[in-house]
């Protein structure tokens, strides 16, 4: 009997997942074709597999009007450990507070017997991950334009006292506008007053603030900013708190010094949002008004 391709990937999968310690995310065959919130009376039918990350699938579904969303599904099975519960408490929670342009929408939440499901915005243009893969950089001007909608998001956040602590390419989505949407609440706190620090360690290692890494571990809102700061430096190896800039891609001098001042050390010193807007990087450049779907594949025309 010939097996569905999907089944031979999903295997394949869980043999590296097992063999990198990773909890077990859900395969394509448990997920039902259709979901069913009780609660609010909606049914949603699956469409395409969007992708899927170290704890949930996604699927591009339909509701019962025809409106589209993207369904994160988690087995319930890979919530046996405490720590995974939480965390997935902790993203519903949070995502759920989260109304914003700039912020991935949160619509709802249920679970049947086997699986909990977040129903989420549709980002149709995937993330800046796939987007650097297929162009290699960015120009000066579409990183100015994204980079202020994440300082968008990022302000809106802060002000609600909470720390994503997980911003980084494959967390900004572009939704079919191609505007930035932040996503995956997963690893984000609320701070309960502004002198509040997190202990937690974590993080994506590369872009990790050096607080978290080499310091006393306690951490606020600026490891958001290493971590835009690493963004708009779209190379990979932050690990160091030294770094050079790759010879092979020009920069302006503007560029240069407002990752260097968004790369310091100490968190206080780094600079804030309100100090990055009025930065000659942000300020002194025209700023496209759109971009094109084209800037998928290569260098867009901007106007
Ligand atoms: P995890 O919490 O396990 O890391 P993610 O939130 O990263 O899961 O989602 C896994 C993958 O699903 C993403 O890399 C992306 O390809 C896809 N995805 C997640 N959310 C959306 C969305 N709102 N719209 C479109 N695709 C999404």
């Amino acid at each position: 009997i010939k097996k569905p391709t999907t089944n031979v990937r999903a295997t394949t999968q869980q043999r590296k997942r097992q063999a990198s310690n990773r909890i077990p995310v859900v395969t394509d065959e448990e997920v039902p074709v259709t979901m069913i919130d009780t609660e609010h009376n909606a049914t949603y039918t699956k469409l395409q597999y969007l992708g899927e990350g170290g704890f949930a699938r996604c699927y591009r579904v339909r509701d019962q009007d025809g409106k589209v969303y993207a369904a994160k599904v988690v087995a319930i099975a890979s919530l046996q450990q405490e720590k995974y519960r939480l965390k997935l408490h902790g993203e519903i929670i949070t995502h759920g507070l989260m109304k914003h342009p700039r912020i991935v929408q949160f619509y709802s939440c249920f679970e049947d017997d086997n699986n909990v499901y977040l129903i989420l915005e549709l980002c149709e243009n995937k993330t800046l991950v796939e987007m650097i893969k297929a162009r290699r950089n960015l120009t000066e001007a579409e990183t100015r334009y994204y980079i202020i909608q994440l300082l968008d998001a990022c302000r809106y956040m802060h002000e609600q006292h909470i720390v994503h602590r997980d911003i980084k390419l494959s967390n900004v989505f572009l939704d079919h506008k191609m505007n930035v949407k932040l996503g995956d609440f997963g690893l984000s706190a609320t701070l309960k007053s502004a002198e509040d620090r997190k202990r937690t360690i974590c993080g994506t290692p590369n872009y990790m603030a050096p607080e978290i890494l080499f310091g006393n571990h306690t951490h606020n809102q600026k490891v958001d900013i290493w971590a835009l700061g690493v963004v708009l430096r779209i190379h990979n190896n932050s690990r160091k708190p030294t770094y050079t800039f790759p010879a092979s891609i020009p920069l302006s001098p503007e560029a240069k010094d407002l990752v260097s001042k968004m790369l310091v050390n100490d968190p206080d010193a780094r600079l804030s949002i309100f100090e990055i807007l009025q930065h000659p990087f942000i300020q002194h450049h025209e700023l496209p008004s759109r971009i094109p779907r084209s800037a998928l594949q290569g260098r867009p025309v901007l106007q």
